[in-house]
């Protein structure tokens, strides 16, 4: 008999009619002759009214991220049991469990912990009792028993990491487009559903704005081998599987595109060309607990150089405030500008390793488009562009049609 994981996203669970349809297939999986675990998310739209009720209690304050987590994680907890009751009320014997239940443990960190280790022994001895059992998706629990959430789109995580605990011959992650496609489907209309994509480019394109995944999701796959399928909750079409890389993907020199939006920069102009000064900026930045994206330095021919890094853009008052406070120590000529408007667009392909040129392209399609370039990273499978915002959705379908995806 097979072990079978699977992961219902927010939008697939997102009434109480779409939950009958999930029962369903739920179901049917078991009928077929699989032993089932499935995860399910909150319902759409629900974790994000959640945290809008906290900052409405909180007013001026932020409230605690212990008492975010106990609140985030009902979400799941919702969903659990609806999606239980619905399966036992066709037939079937579905039991439900929350993360801590689960065996699921992570560490201390409020909102966005990471999981530590799993014990799967009560999914086994459910399981091997003809139970479905069906997993709360994002929470976990701390060594010392407090309830912690895994950060936004953290189901993916559940779903992955109980795979690889349990050693699931499939992990499925059913969500409401096909698969993951050459770009996002509501940005890019023709764009492309992929059959196939290594670890490293849907790591690089969910860490890039592709939210199809939760990047970290990703990372644990590559990690422990998982090899999974997204595809839809809806119908039965064939997905994309991601999976180790394999010397065929290589002849596929752009995999897709991904957007970012709501990104921010600040530009620390005038500071002196000597060693520590990055790392004093870096250090505060890291500190106050703002995640950076790109980093530029000039080349400096004077003493002194400008440095640029970006940031999403809730983070940038909290960078802004850090920076000012240290902006005296850097150097006596150093300011600081900031600007928000600003998206990311990046290709990604593993193929970018052996073929040039495809930063020439993208520049030239961008160019063509009359959009103006303001950074640029590159890694060894990704190029990366900061553009303004407003551009994003015309970059997207611009570059996609130059490099016929
Ligand atoms: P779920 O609720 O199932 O977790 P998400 O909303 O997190 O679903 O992810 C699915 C959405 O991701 C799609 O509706 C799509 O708009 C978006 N998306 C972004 N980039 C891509 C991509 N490259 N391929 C497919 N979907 C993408
Ligand atoms: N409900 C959580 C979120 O909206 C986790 C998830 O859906 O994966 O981020
Ligand atoms: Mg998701």
């Amino acid at each position: 008999m097979s072990l079978i994981v699977q992961k219902y996203g927010g939008t697939s669970v997102g009434s109480t009619e779409r939950i009958h349809n999930v029962a369903k297939r739920i179901l049917e999986t078991q009928r077929a002759g699989s032993q089932v675990v499935a995860v399910v998310s909150a319902m759409a739209g629900v974790t994000n009214k959640l945290i809008e009720m906290a900052n409405e209690v909180s007013a001026d304050n932020e409230p605690t991220e212990r008492e975010m987590d106990v609140l985030l994680s009902t979400g799941e907890q919702t969903t659990i049991a609806l999606t239980s009751m619905a399966i036992n009320a066709i037939g079937g014997k579905a039991i439900s469990l929350t993360g801590a239940q689960a065996g699921i443990f992570t560490d201390g960190e409020h909102t966005r912990a990471r999981i530590s280790n799993i014990s799967p022994d009560e999914v086994h001895r459910l399981l091997d009792e003809d139970h479905i059992v069906i997993l709360a998706g994002f929470q976990g629990s701390s060594p010392d028993g407090r309830i912690t959430t895994l950060g936004r789109g953290g189901s993916d995580l559940t779903a992955i990491a109980m795979a690889a605990a349990i050693d699931a011959d499939l992990c499925q992650i059913l969500t409401d487009v096909d698969g993951v496609y050459t770009c996002d489907p509501r940005v890019v209309k023709n764009a492309k559903k992929i059959n196939e994509i290594s670890y490293d480019e849907m790591l690089e394109m969910a860490s890039s704005g592709s939210k199809v995944m939760q990047s970290r999701s990703v990372e644990f796959a590559k990690k422990f081998c998982v090899k999974f399928e997204v595809k839809s909750s809806l119908n039965n079409n064939p997905g994309t599987i991601v999976t180790e890389e394999h010397p065929n993907m290589e002849s596929v020199v752009v995999r897709g595109i991904s957007i970012e939006k709501e990104q921010a920069k600040v530009t620390i102009e005038n500071v002196s060309d000597e060693p520590g000064v990055a790392a004093k900026i870096f250090q505060a930045i890291s500190e106050s607990g703002v995640i950076i994206d790109m980093i530029v330095q000039n080349v400096s021919k004077t003493n002194h150089t400008d440095i640029s890094f970006t940031l999403h853009r809730s983070d940038l008052k909290k960078a802004k405030q850090t920076i000012e406070a240290i902006l005296n120590e850097i150097s006596d000529t150093a300011s600081m500008e900031t600007t928000d408007g600003i998206g990311k667009l990046s290709v990604v392909g593993i193929g970018m390793r052996s073929h040039s040129g495809v930063a020439a392209q993208m520049f030239e399609a961008l160019a063509n488009g009359s959009i103006n370039i303001q950074m640029i990273s590159t890694s060894e499978i990704k190029t990366a562009v900061i553009i303004q915002e407003e551009d994003l959705e015309k970059a997207a379908n611009i570059v996609h049609e130059a490099f016929n995806l």
